[in-house]
C-alpha cells in the first residue's frame, strides 16, 4: 500500500505499537516472571495519557517512556514492576493523573516508585540554587527506600542523553553537565559501568564535539593494529585455557573515548602515548559455582606462566569485591612486543554484575550475592546519616556527597581482621568515625600495623588499624581539616555546632546573671552596647566569647550598660550610623546597577552568544579559574549581576555551575579576528643542553612573533623544566607554538597548562 494513502495518525500508531512489541519481546526473553498483562496495561494507560503530545524531536511523547522501559529491562535487568514504573514515569508529572490514580490501577508498589520519580523530576536540581540540595536530598532518600527509583531515573537520564541533539544548546550544557557531575558517578557507584561509560561519552561528545571526533577517528585508524596485538597476545592464552578444559570467551576492551581524553588531560599526554587503550577480558563459565573464585586464580596462574605479570598491578576484587559489588581479578602482563596489557578475569556471573550492577545480584540471589547487597545497604545507610546532619550550604552538601560518590576505595582491617572499605586518602580519623560516632568523637590516636600514628595519618589498603580512645577527649575544630569521608566530616561539623550552641547558651546565662545583679534585662539594647564595646558583629559571637571566657564581664561593661537611656541612644545612634554608612554605599551600588540595566539588553539564554573582540572587552569576563582563550570549548555563566563569565567547558567550577545553576548557562561561540591578546601558560620539559633556552625563545618570539610575559626555568640532574607565560590570540596560536617547540631536539614534553 502507498504510504500517502494512510493517515499520519495510523503510521504513528504503528510506530508506537512496534516499539512496545519490541519491549515486550525483550522482556519475554528475560528470566523474570512473564507478567505481560500488567505491562500491557501500563503501556495502554501511559499511551492514552500522553496522547497527542510530542517531544522536541517531533516524535510522539510515549516513545520516551517506552525507550526508558527498554533500558530498564535490557541494560539494567529489572523486572515487570520497574518496567511498568518506567512506562508510567512521566504520567503524574506531565498529565492530570495523580499518584492515587496509579495506585488504584497498578497497586501501591508501582505507585510509590512513580511518586519517587515524579518528586525528583526536572533534573536532579530545581531552577533555584536553594532547591537543588532539597531535590538531591529527596533523590537520595527515595533511593534509600527503593533503589529502583534511582535505577529508573538513571535509565531516564540515559535516554535523554541519547536524544540530547534535539535540545537547545544551553540546555544541552546543563544536562550534559549534570550528567557528568552526578549521574555518571551515581551509575558508577551502583555498579552500572556500561551505562556510566555511555553517559560520560555522551556528555563529552556534546561539550567537546571536535575533540570527541578526533579521538574517535584516531581509534578507528589504530583499530587494525590493536586487533593484531589482541590476536597475537590471546592465542597462547586460549591454548592454556583449552588445556584446562574451561568454557570461556575472550573479549577485547577498548578504553572509552571519554577516559582516553581524561587521561590525556590529566597526564598531559598526546593520544599516541596512551598505552592502555587495549585491555583483555577473560570471561568463563565455572563448572561448579563454588569453584568460581579458585578458577579465577587458576587462570591467573596459567597465564602468568606465558607472560610476566607486573608485580605491583595485581588487583584482587575477587576476594574483596568493590563496595558497588564489582568482582574480578585484574592483572597486567608484559606482551611479547614489550607492551603492558591488562587482563581482567571474571566469571559470567561477575561479568553480569559488572555491567548491570546490583540489579544483577537479584538474578543470582540464591547464589549468595547477599554479602554485596549488604555493602549497598551500608552505603545507603551512610547516605541517610549524611542527610540527618545537613550541611548549611547547599554546595558544601553536594561536595560532601560527591566526595563519597567519586572516591575510589581502599580496604583496611580492624584488629580482629574485619574488613572495612574506605575512600582513597581516608585518614585514621575517618576510620574511627566509620566504626562508630562515639569512637570517632573520643579518639586520641591510632595504631597502624602496630605503630602509633596521629589521627591525620593517611591509611593505605591492607593496613590494620586500631583506634585509641579516651573518655575525656572531645571533637577538635582542626579535625575538620583532615577528615575526608562525608560521614566523619558531617559528624564533626554537627558535634562542633552543637558544642558551639552549648557554649553560647552558657554565655547567655552568664550574661543574664551579670545583668540580674544590675537589675537589667537581656535585650537588644544591651547586646548592641556590648557588641560595640567588645568588637563583635553578632549576638552569637558575643555570647560564644562570654561562654568560652574569651571575655569576662566587668566594671567597664557595667558603666556602659548603666549609661542613661539618652546616652544609650547616642551610642546607638553612632552604632546605627555605621550601618547607615553601609546602607549608603549599598544604595550607590544599587544606582549603578540601574545604570547598567538601562544600557544592557536582556540576555537571551536560548540563543547562542557570539563572542566578538568588541563585546569581549566590554561585556564579558574570562574566568580566572580556567583562563579560556578564543578557540577553546567554552560556555557562559550569567552571574547575579547579569555579567557573563566565560569558562572552559571542562572547568571544574563550570561543572558545578552547570549542575547547580543550569538555567544561568548560555551557549557561546567564538567570533574573533586576532586583535585581542590572551595570556596562556605553556609547560615544557626536556633534556638540558647548551643553547636550548635560546632555541626555545627563538621559536616563540623569533619565528612566531609571540610576546613572552614571563619565563620560569629549572634544571636538575640534566633535565630541565620550564613554564612560559605568553600573549596569544587564540588556540591556533597555542597549537602552532606547541608544534614548533616539539620539533626542537631535546624537548620531550610541551603542554598548555591552566596556570
Ligand atoms: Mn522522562
Amino acid at each position: 500500500m502507498d504510504n500517502d494513502m494512510i493517515p499520519k495518525d495510523t503510521i504513528e500508531e504503528e510506530v508506537i505499537e512496534n516499539a512496545f512489541q519490541s519491549l515486550l519481546n525483550d522482556y519475554l526473553k528475560t528470566k523474570h516472571r512473564k507478567r505481560v498483562e500488567i505491562i500491557t496495561k501500563a503501556f495502554n494507560f501511559a499511551n492514552q495519557a500522553h496522547k497527542g503530545i510530542k517531544r522536541r524531536s517531533g516524535e510522539p511523547y510515549i516513545m520516551h517512556p517506552i525507550a526508558v522501559a527498554q533500558i530498564v529491562c535490557n541494560e539494567i535487568g529489572l523486572g515487570s514492576t520497574s518496567i511498568c514504573a518506567a512506562l508510567l514515569h512521566d504520567v503524574v508529572e506531565d498529565t492530570d493523573y495523580t499518584v492515587e490514580d496509579i495506585e488504584n490501577l497498578f497497586g501501591p508498589k508501582i505507585a510509590q516508585i512513580v511518586d519517587g520519580l515524579t518528586k525528583i523530576s526536572g533534573g536532579i536540581f530545581g531552577d533555584r540554587a536553594s532547591e537543588q540540595a532539597e531535590n538531591f536530598k529527596k533523590l537520595l532518600l527515595t533511593m534509600s527506600s527503593d533503589i529502583r527509583v534511582i535505577l529508573i531515573k538513571i535509565a531516564d537520564r540515559l535516554h535523554n542523553m541519547r536524544t540530547l541533539g534535539s535540545m537547545l544548546p544551553n540546555k544541552q550544557y546543563k544536562i550534559a553537565g549534570e550528567t557528568i557531575y552526578i549521574y555518571a558517578p551515581l551509575a558508577n557507584r551502583l555498579g552500572l559501568y556500561k551505562i556510566k561509560t555511555e553517559l560520560e561519552n555522551l556528555s563529552f561528545r556534546y561539550e567537546h564535539p571536535e575533540e570527541y571526533k578526533s579521538i574517535e577517528e584516531k581509534l578507528i585508524a589504530t583499530a587494525e593494529e590493536r586487533d593484531k596485538v589482541f590476536n597475537e597476545f590471546t592465542a597462547p592464552i586460549r591454548v592454556q585455557l583449552d588445556n584446562m578444559g574451561l568454557k570461556y570467551r575472550i573479549l577485547a576492551r577498548v578504553k572509552s573515548i571519554y577516559s582516553i581524553w581524561n587521561k590525556m588531560q590529566t597526564k598531559h599526554l598526546p593520544f599516541e602515548e596512551i598505552y592502555d587503550l587495549l585491555a583483555v577480558r577473560v570471561i568463563f563459565e565455572p563448572q561448579d559455582q563454588e569453584e568460581e573464585l579458585n578458577d579465577c586464580f587458576d587462570i591467573y596462574v596459567a597465564i602468568s606462566k606465558i607472560y610476566k605479570p607486573h608485580p605491583d598491578r595485581l588487583r584482587d576484587w575477587v576476594s574483596h569485591p568493590k563496595a558497588n559489588g564489582y568482582q574480578a581479578l585484574h592483572v597486567t602482563l608484559m606482551a611479547n612486543n614489550g607492551q603492558w596489557i591488562e587482563v581482567q578475569i571474571r566469571s559470567e556471573r561477575m561479568n553480569d554484575v559488572a555491567e548491570q550492577g546490583f540489579a544483577a545480584h537479584w538474578k543470582y540471589k540464591e547464589g549468595g550475592g547477599s554479602e554485596d547487597e549488604g555493602e549497598l545497604e551500608k552505603w545507603l545507610k551512610t547516605i541517610k546519616e549524611i542527610l540527618e546532619d545537613p550541611q548549611p550550604d547547599a554546595m558544601d552538601f553536594l561536595d560532601t556527597i560527591k566526595l563519597n560518590l567519586f572516591a575510589s576505595e581502599i580496604f583496611v582491617f580492624t584488629p580482629k581482621g574485619e574488613i572495612k572499605t574506605l575512600p582513597q586518602n581516608a585518614t585514621a580519623l575517618d576510620f574511627a568515625f566509620s566504626l562508630h560516632t562515639d569512637i570517632g568523637s573520643h579518639c586520641i590516636g591510632a595504631k597502624v600495623n602496630h605503630k602509633l600514628v596521629p589521627l591525620s595519618h593517611k591509611l593505605e589498603s591492607g593496613d590494620q588499624v586500631e583506634i585509641l580512645t579516651s573518655k575525656s577527649q572531645r571533637v577538635q575544630a582542626q579535625w575538620e581539616t583532615f577528615a575526608t569521608t562525608a560521614r566523619a566530616k558531617t559528624k564533626i561539623a554537627s558535634i562542633l555546632k552543637k558544642e558551639k550552641k552549648n557554649i553560647q547558651k552558657e554565655g547567655e546565662s552568664i550574661l543574664e546573671e551579670f545583668l540580674k545583679k544590675m537589675e537589667l534585662a537581656l535585650n537588644n539594647n544591651v547586646i548592641q552596647k556590648l557588641c560595640k564595646m567588645h568588637n563583635y558583629k553578632t549576638e552569637d559571637e558575643l555570647l560564644y566569647a562570654i561562654g568560652s571566657n574569651a571575655i569576662v564581664l566587668g566594671e567597664n561593661d557595667k558603666n556602659i550598660l548603666k549609661e542613661k537611656q539618652e546616652a544609650g541612644w547616642k551610642r546607638l545612634l553612632t552604632f546605627s550610623f555605621g550601618n547607615g554608612n553601609g546602607k549608603k554605599e549599598k544604595d550607590e551600588s544599587l544606582e549603578d546597577n540601574h545604570h547598567d540595566e538601562a544600557e544592557k539588553e536582556k540576555i537571551n539564554t536560548k540563543k547562542i552568544l557570539k563572542l566578538t573582540e568588541d563585546n569581549l572587552q566590554k561585556k564579558y569576563i574570562m574566568a580566572d579559574c580556567c583562563h579560556p582563550i578564543p578557540g577553546d570549548d567554552v560556555l557562559g555563566y550569567i552571574d547575579e549581576n547579569d555579567k557573563v563569565i566565560i569558562h572552559k567547558r571542562q572547568c571544574p567550577i563550570a561543572a558545578k555551575l552547570k549542575s547547580s545553576y543550569g538555567n544561568r548557562i548560555i551557549a557561546t561561540e567564538w567570533d574573533t579576528h586576532k586583535i585581542l591578546s590572551f595570556l596562556v601558560y605553556i609547560h615544557i620539559k626536556g633534556i638540558d643542553a647548551i643553547g636550548i633556552l635560546n632555541e626555545v625563545t627563538q621559536v616563540i618570539s623569533g619565528q612566531l612573533n609571540v610576546n613572552i610575559r614571563k619565563i620560569n626555568l629549572e634544571t636538575e640532574d640534566g633535565i630541565f623544566e620550564g613554564k612560559f607565560q605568553l600573549w596569544v590570540h587564540d588556540v591556533s596560536d597555542v597549537k602552532a607554538i606547541c608544534d614548533n617547540l616539539r620539533k626542537i631536539d631535546n624537548i620531550k614534553e610541551v603542554n598548555r597548562v591552566e596556570s
